[in-house]
């Protein structure tokens, strides 16, 4: 609870009404306060209470009145995004906690039970919390993660929360109130430390949560340091954000929301390159009169927006939803980067798509955009070894086979070789697929396994 309060910024009028929009986020607890929620039935309400006492829940003025059309509810992509729904905990877990809330169960016994089914989502996919770890010397850097050689992941302590929460967040785990399942970091002088000795690093990518929760002087301590001499090295500064969506206002009224932009600008005038990673997943986000003063705002500091976000059944499994998308992103100066494949984690059940959907998504979405929206890479998983991509179904030989690459590989020697894969349209993950061809393994396999084996990150000196 001690966020939300540091997150409110702006005028001191309260929203809706008059003066700028002040920002107040409600969770599960705050759902009778809800008044939009009134048209839904009470089964429906009590279902999204139970599930939300097993994911994470949060949601913001903003999206209550600019995102979600309430006429359209549940099936709004916009509702989908934010508001739990009974689909996305397993069955046996949902009876398991309504009958607890039902029967008035403890607090403590409740929260166990709750723990229990957490451990069985997979927390922390793709090996983040062992092979990801950065160490020098005997130090394990906290709060990062360094998988691929010239991009150090940065998970500011204060950032580690988001102004509203995507209802299939793959980072679902530092929301939830485990404090032993999160990753966060409260030192910037580690940081430093660490990039002044790894000189291979060019990319800094600061994330969460969404680091543009955090206050403009906690970003200006973090990110000004890095552009001293030093850190010539890093040219690329990212930033993992859905803000432009859930809360535009943070680079437009809020009271410290001038100086962000101004902070901005000195990164661009240091000679690096800003790169906002904005995350989207319907062009719907693209259409508020605020999100559109936001991106102007962002980009005429002299940084760039480009756009990823994953692939979800109930809210974008549709074609013609992405290149809308991609098309309104272009005329914005937007630059399409990813297409995820939704993770192995969390709620991912009720918004997994098939490899071979997906696959047929992406290339229809591609079909209906021009050469400038087709930048987009995809759909990718975000595997343990990497980043893989699904570039096709074809048939070699008389097999029917996946055409995959990895864009990113824990190995930067896995990066660009196509492989294969036994085609299977239930398939919606790297660990389903079988080598093609007869073969045993993929060819990155054994490597793999190798550094499985050891406990440091391969990829750090
Ligand atoms: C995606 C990702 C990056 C960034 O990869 P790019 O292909 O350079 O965008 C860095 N670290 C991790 C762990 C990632 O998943
Ligand atoms: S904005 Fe990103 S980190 Fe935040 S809830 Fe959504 S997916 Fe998760």
């Amino acid at each position: 609870m001690h966020i939300f309060r540091d997150l409110k910024s702006g005028g001191d009028s309260g929203y809706p009404g008059h003066g700028e929009p002040r920002f107040h986020a409600y969770t599960e607890r705050q759902f009778d306060q809800i008044p939009h929620l009134e048209r839904l039935s009470a089964e429906q309400r009590f279902a999204m209470h139970v599930v939300a006492r097993v994911l994470p829940f949060r949601v913001n003025d903003y999206v209550l009145e600019h995102l979600i059309d309430w006429d359209n509810v549940p099936d709004d992509p916009m509702f989908q995004l934010v508001f739990p729904q009974p689909g996305m905990i397993a069955p046996a877990h949902y009876d398991r906690v309504a009958g607890m809330v039902n029967s008035g169960a403890d607090k403590r016994t409740l929260k166990a039970a709750v723990h229990a089914i957490h451990l069985e989502l997979n927390p922390h996919p793709a090996e983040q919390r062992t092979l990801n770890v950065p160490y020098f010397g005997d130090h394990s850097l906290e709060g990062a993660q360094h998988k691929y050689r010239e991009t150090l992941l940065f998970f500011p302590g204060a950032g580690q929360t988001c102004h509203a929460y995507c209802s299939f967040c793959f980072r679902w785990a530092q929301f939830v109130q485990d404090k032993e399942l999160r990753i966060s970091s409260r030192e910037a002088s580690q940081l430093q430390t660490y990039l002044k000795a790894h000189r291979h690093v060019t990319d800094l990518l600061i994330t969460g949560g969404d680091p543009m929760v955090m206050k403009t002087h906690h970003l200006v301590e973090n990110i000004e340091p890095l552009l001293q001499p030093e850190f010539d090295h890093v040219q690329t500064i990212r930033i993992g954000t859905k803000a432009l969506s859930y809360w535009p206002y943070r680079f437009t009224t809020d009271a410290d929301a001038d100086d962000l932009l101004r902070l901005f600008e000195r990164v661009v005038k240091a000679g690096k390159h800003l790169a906002f990673m904005a995350h989207y997943n319907h062009w719907r986000e693209l259409e508020p009169a605020p999100a559109r003063e936001a991106i102007r705002r962002v980009q005429d500091t002299g940084a760039v927006i480009r756009m990823q976000g994953p692939l979800l059944a109930h809210i974008n499994d549709d074609p013609a939803v992405w290149g809308r998308m991609w098309r309104e992103q272009v005329k914005l100066g937007i630059v399409p980067y990813y297409m995820f494949v939704e993770r192995d984690t969390g709620a991912r059940r009720y918004f997994e798509v098939p490899l071979v959907r997906a696959w047929e998504i992406y290339r229809d979405a591609m079909q209906q955009v021009s050469g400038l929206g087709r930048t987009a890479r995809g759909p990718s998983m975000s595997a343990g070894p990497g980043k893989v991509e699904v570039q096709g179904v074809t048939e070699i030989q008389g097999e029917k086979v996946f055409v995959l690459r990895f864009i990113q590989g824990r190995d930067p020697d896995w990066v660009e070789r196509p492989f294969f894969a036994k085609f299977d349209p239930a398939a919606t993950w790297l660990d389903e697929l079988q080598p093609a061809f007869g073969e045993s393994h993929f060819f990155f396999e054994r490597e793999y396994e190798g550094m499985r084996g050891g406990t440091v990150n391969t990829l750090v000196e």
